[in-house]
């Protein structure tokens, strides 16, 4: 049997790993911590897959400089880290070039338009398919103007298959009666759908692996190494675990390991906030985006979750929960008279690309190494597709998308 190691068993490692034994592979998985706390946890857990529209900072003016001047505002750098981030930064300014955004745009969209078939069909396999939830999700704008600034990216997303329609402000009471009466306009994406709770898609997926056979091993992952027949990954402290693949799927830590094959790629962490408020669960019916606010509201069955923020801090700066707090702040504007009694507050890496793609495929040196990481804000929503087409090339199949615009290589053509 063909035996494949998987490096970082967050959401993407896992459903790699359920799409790998589907696929007759014996699995082994390595991590530094099965049970910790990770991206894949804590998310605003949304099947998001209306997000084709690259991040960028074109067109925003001084509005960056302006979020960033607020340290508790919706974008942050720490000091500490902002000289490092320059090459990512650098990347970033070049998304904009229309033929690179459309390209991007495409390519996200390669991936989100069959996101939720895939997700279904993974929580089906699970016998968890309860915890999706397909009621849509709501943009709110508070103003005619930021409307109307929206409609490019509206545009660009009906061209990449987004189906969505502008709800009445009578229909948005009636759909979200907890919402406060300020909403000009709203926007329905009816293909969207939320779940439960991620940590329990997580935790379903590490038992559904485990018990199909997979081997599990805690360890610091120190190198990736190819030893002639065999590749693996080293652990801190000299043990070698080897298969005939890996994969590396260590969400925000991956380039580090990318590297120790000689691929480079531009990753980031960036740092999301949230609270989780378990009295209010019922609050919604369905995900909101409070488009002006630049932050979601989700009822999952554990509670109503109410996050977004984009801080980059790098891996090891301690978490400033005042963010958490004041998009609280925020929600209670809009959601007037929560219950905020045993609120959990959160924080997590998303692995973020500065072209908003996630790295999924082999490394140009070795094809016996594969990637799986740098989702950013859409690793759930990604991660069965993501899954199915780590499985296609285990098969040697050639994936339905085109996958190029997925390759590491990406980085080294500059
Ligand atoms: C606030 C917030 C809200 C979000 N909302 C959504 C949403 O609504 N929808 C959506 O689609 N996405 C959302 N995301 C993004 C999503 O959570 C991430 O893209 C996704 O969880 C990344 O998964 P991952 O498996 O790549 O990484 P992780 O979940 O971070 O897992 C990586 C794993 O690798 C392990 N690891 C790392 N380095 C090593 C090493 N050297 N050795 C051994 N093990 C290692 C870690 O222990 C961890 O288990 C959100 C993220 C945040 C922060």
């Amino acid at each position: 049997m063909t035996h494949m190691v998987i490096v970082g068993a967050g959401i993407i490692g896992l459903a790699s790993a359920e799409a790998a034994q589907c696929r007759g592979w014996k699995v082994t998985l390595v991590d530094r911590a099965f049970e910790g706390d990770r991206a894949s946890h804590g998310n605003a857990g949304g099947i998001a897959v209306s997000e084709c529209v690259p991040l960028s900072l074109a067109g925003m003016g001084l509005k960056p400089l302006k979020w960033l001047m607020d340290p508790l505002g919706p974008l942050s750098i720490r000091p500490g880290h902002a000289l490092s981030l320059y090459p990512w930064f650098r990347a970033l300014s070049k998304v904009a070039k229309p033929k690179n955004y459309a390209r991007i745009g495409n390519a996200l969209a390669a991936l989100n338009n069959r996101s939720l078939f895939d997700f279904e069909a993974m929580l089906g396999r699970l016998g968890i398919i309860g915890d999706l939830h397909k009621r849509g999700a709501l943009t709110v704008y508070e103003t005619e103007e930021a409307f109307e600034e929206d409609q490019t990216n509206w545009t660009f997303k009906r061209e990449r298959g987004v189906v969505f329609r502008n709800v009445s402000i009578d229909e948005l009471r009636v759909l979200e009666p907890g919402l406060a009466p300020v909403f000009k306009r709203a926007v329905m994406i009816e293909q969207w759908a939320h779940i439960d709770d991620p940590k329990r898609i997580v935790d379903s997926l590490r038992s559904h692996v485990r018990n199909a056979g997979a081997e599990f091993i805690t360890g610091e992952a120190a190198s990736i190494v190819d030893q002639g027949t065999r590749v693996g990954v080293m652990l801190e402290g000299g043990r070698f675990v080897d298969g005939d693949r890996v994969l590396v799927s260590t969400g925000a830590w991956s380039a580090r390991l990318s590297q120790t094959v000689g691929d480079n790629a531009l990753l980031e962490s960036e740092r999301g906030y949230n609270t989780t408020l378990p009295n209010c669960a019922t609050r919604l019916n369905r995900e909101v985006i409070f488009s002006e606010r630049m932050f979601v509201a989700t009822p999952l069955a554990i509670g109503l979750r109410i996050g977004g923020a984009a801080e980059f801090a790098g891996l090891t700066a301690p978490a400033n929960y005042g963010r958490s707090a004041t998009l609280l702040k925020l929600a209670h504007r809009y959601l007037p008279n929560l219950d905020v009694s045993e609120a959990q507050q959160w924080m997590g890496n998303r692995p973020t690309t500065p072209d908003s793609l996630p790295v999924i495929g082999a490394s140009p040196r070795n094809d016996r190494i594969l990637y799986a990481f740098g989702h950013g804000h859409l690793g759930f929503t990604q991660a069965a597709t993501t899954a199915e087409l780590i499985g296609d090339l285990l098969d040697r199949k050639r994936p339905e998308v085109d996958m190029t615009p997925y390759s590491i290589a990406r980085f080294n053509r500059g």
